[in-house]
C-alpha cells in the first residue's frame, strides 16, 4: 500500500512515543479494490490527549469519541483512538465510549468486513481478521458478526450498506440483507444529518442506480423517503417503459457523477407526477403542472434532510424549470425569455438535466439534436450581449427615481416590464427609449390604481 509522506511522519512521531499507527477504513478498502484512496482515516492506541500533546496543530474534531484531526504539511488526518463499544440502549450512540489498546478489539466494532481492514504502517502489513479482502474481491457487503446486532447498535449501517453498494457496485450478502429488512423501522431514530450525508454519497455514487434500487428493495423508501416511495408503481404510457421511480433513478444515473445538485434534481424532477396524474377518456395519462408540485415536494424533502439553503434553491429551480419544450418555431425573443426565466448561471445545468431526463427514458444517452440547436442559439444570443436580466438594462431603479418615479412596488413592476420589452426587441435597450417608456408605464399604472 502506498503511504503518503505525511502519514509516514505521523507514524514516526507516534512510534517514537511508543504508540502504534494504522491506516483504517476507506483508504485500505479502496486500495484492495484497486481504487485510489482519497482520504485516510488513522487509528492509534495513543489516547486523544496524547495525540494533542505530540502534534503541534490539532483540532478536537470528535474528542469525546477519541477523534482528533492532525494538520500536517497542508493535509488533514483524522486519527481515532482504538475503541470498544459495548451497549447501545438508544440505537444511536454507544452508552459509553471506552478506549482500548488493541487494534483487534477496535476492528471488531466496525460495520462491514470490507471496512475492518487495517494497514500497520511501521510493518507494512495488512491486518484482516474477518476475510475483508476476500469480501472486497468478490464485491460483497457483509456485516461483522451478527448482522441483527450490528444494525440494532446503529441502524445507520443499513443506509451505509446501500451507500457502499452505490459507490462500489457491491452486493449485500443475504443474511446481512435479511437483517437490514427486519430493522428498517429503526432508521427513524437516526438524525437527519447522518441520513443526509450517507444519502448524498449514495446519490453521487458511480453505481447510484444499484444503491437506489436497494433502498427500494430493503423497504427503506417508505421510512426515510416517502416522496420517492410514492413514485414506485406509477406507470406512464407512451415513451416511458419504466415507472416514475425507475425513470427517476435512471435519470439520476444519467446526471454527472459527483454533482450533488444535478444528481438530486434528476432524482427528484418527477416527484410531482403521482399527485398530478390524470387519466383522460382515451386512456392517456397526463401530469399537468407536475414540475410546480414537484418543486414543493422537493423543498419539503430537502429541508427535512437539512440540506444547505443554496443547494435546495438550485435543485428546486431546476425541478421547476425542467419542462421547457423547445421547437425551431421559438423566435429569438422566445429564446431570450427562456434565458431570462432560467438565469444564465443555471442554463448549462438545466440542459444537463434534460440530457439526464432523456437518458432515463431508455437508460441510454439519446442524441437530442434540438438541445444542440437550442444551445447554439443561446450562445449566439448571449454573445450579442442582449439584455437577459434586470442588471443588463440601460436604466436602473435609481435612474427611474431621478425621473420622479418613487421607490416602491410599482418601480419593480416597471423594471420588469422594461425587461420584457427589451427581451422582445433588444434595440429598445437605450436610456433615450426606456425612460419615456417608464414614465408612461408609471402614469398608466397610477391611473389604474386610483
Ligand atoms: P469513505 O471513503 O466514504 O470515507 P469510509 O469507509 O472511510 O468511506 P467513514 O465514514 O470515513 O467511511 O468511516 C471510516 C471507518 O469507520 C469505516 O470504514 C468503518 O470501519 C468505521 N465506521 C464508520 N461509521 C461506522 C458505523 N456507523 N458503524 C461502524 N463502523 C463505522
Ligand atoms: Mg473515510
Amino acid at each position: 500500500m502506498h503511504v503518503p509522506k505525511n502519514i509516514c511522519t505521523i507514524n514516526t512521531i507516534l512510534k517514537q512515543a511508543g504508540y502504534q499507527c494504522y491506516i483504517v477504513g476507506g483508504a485500505v478498502r479502496n486500495t484492495v479494490a484497486g481504487i485510489p484512496p482519497t482520504d485516510y482515516d488513522l487509528a492509534t492506541d495513543a489516547p486523544p490527549q496524547e495525540v494533542q500533546r505530540l502534534f503541534h496543530r490539532t483540532v478536537p474534531t470528535g474528542i469525546d469519541h477519541g477523534t482528533v484531526t492532525i494538520l500536517l504539511g497542508g493535509g488533514q488526518y483524522e486519527i481515532t483512538t482504538f475503541r470498544t463499544e459495548s451497549t447501545y440502549s438508544d440505537s444511536r450512540h454507544p452508552d459509553k465510549v471506552e478506549f482500548s489498546s488493541s487494534i483487534e478489539e477496535d476492528l471488531s466494532r466496525r460495520d462491514f468486513t470490507m471496512n475492518a481492514l487495517a494497514w500497520n504502517v511501521s510493518e507494512a502489513r495488512l491486518i484482516d481478521l474477518y476475510e475483508g479482502a476476500d469480501a472486497i474481491r468478490s464485491g460483497m457487503i457483509i456485516a461483522i458478526g451478527s448482522p441483527a446486532e450490528r444494525f440494532f447498535e446503529d441502524p445507520l449501517r443499513i443506509l451505509r450498506a446501500c451507500r457502499f453498494a452505490a459507490q462500489l457496485g457491491f452486493t449485500v450478502e443475504n443474511a446481512t440483507k435479511e437483517a437490514a429488512v427486519a430493522s428498517v423501522q429503526d432508521l427513524r431514530k437516526i438524525s437527519c444529518e447522518r441520513v443526509r450525508d450517507e444519502f448524498s454519497k449514495l446519490v453521487m455514487g458511480k453505481f447510484c442506480a444499484q444503491g437506489l434500487f436497494l433502498l427500494r428493495d430493503l423497504g427503506i423508501l417508505p421510512v426515510l423517503f416517502p416522496e420517492l416511495h410514492q413514485c414506485t408503481g406509477v406507470f406512464q404510457k407512451g415513451s416511458h417503459a419504466f415507472d416514475v421511480f425507475e425513470h427517476s433513478v435512471y435519470a439520476c444515473e444519467g446526471a454527472p457523477e459527483e454533482d450533488i445538485v444535478l444528481r438530486l434534481a434528476a432524482l427528484f424532477h418527477d416527484l410531482g407526477k403521482p399527485a398530478s396524474a390524470a387519466i383522460a377518456n382515451d386512456g392517456t395519462i397526463s401530469f399537468h403542472g407536475h414540475e410546480t408540485i414537484g418543486a414543493d415536494i422537493t423543498r419539503k424533502l430537502m429541508s427535512r434532510l437539512k440540506y444547505p439553503k443554496q443547494i435546495i434553491r438550485d435543485t428546486l429551480h431546476l425541478v421547476r424549470q425542467h419542462m421547457f419544450n423547445y421547437t425551431d418555431e421559438w423566435t429569438d425573443a422566445a429564446v431570450r425569455r427562456f434565458i431570462a426565466r432560467v438565469g444564465t448561471e443555471h442554463l448549462e445545468n438545466l440542459i444537463m438535466l434534460r440530457r439526464a431526463d432523456s437518458y432515463g427514458l431508455e437508460r441510454r444517452p439519446l442524441p437530442l439534436e434540438y438541445v444542440k440547436t437550442l444551445q447554439s442559439r443561446i450562445t449566439g444570443l448571449l454573445s450579442d450581449e442582449a439584455a437577459v436580466k434586470l442588471k443588463d438594462l440601460a436604466v436602473n431603479g435609481s435612474d427611474l427615481m431621478e425621473q420622479g418615479i418613487p421607490a416602491g412596488p410599482l418601480l419593480g413592476v416597471i423594471l420588469d416590464q422594461l425587461l420584457e420589452t427589451v427581451l422582445d426587441d433588444p434595440e429598445m435597450n437605450t436610456r433615450e427609449k426606456l425612460i419615456p417608456l417608464a414614465k408612461n408605464l408609471y402614469r398608466e399604472l397610477r391611473s389604474r390604481e386610483s
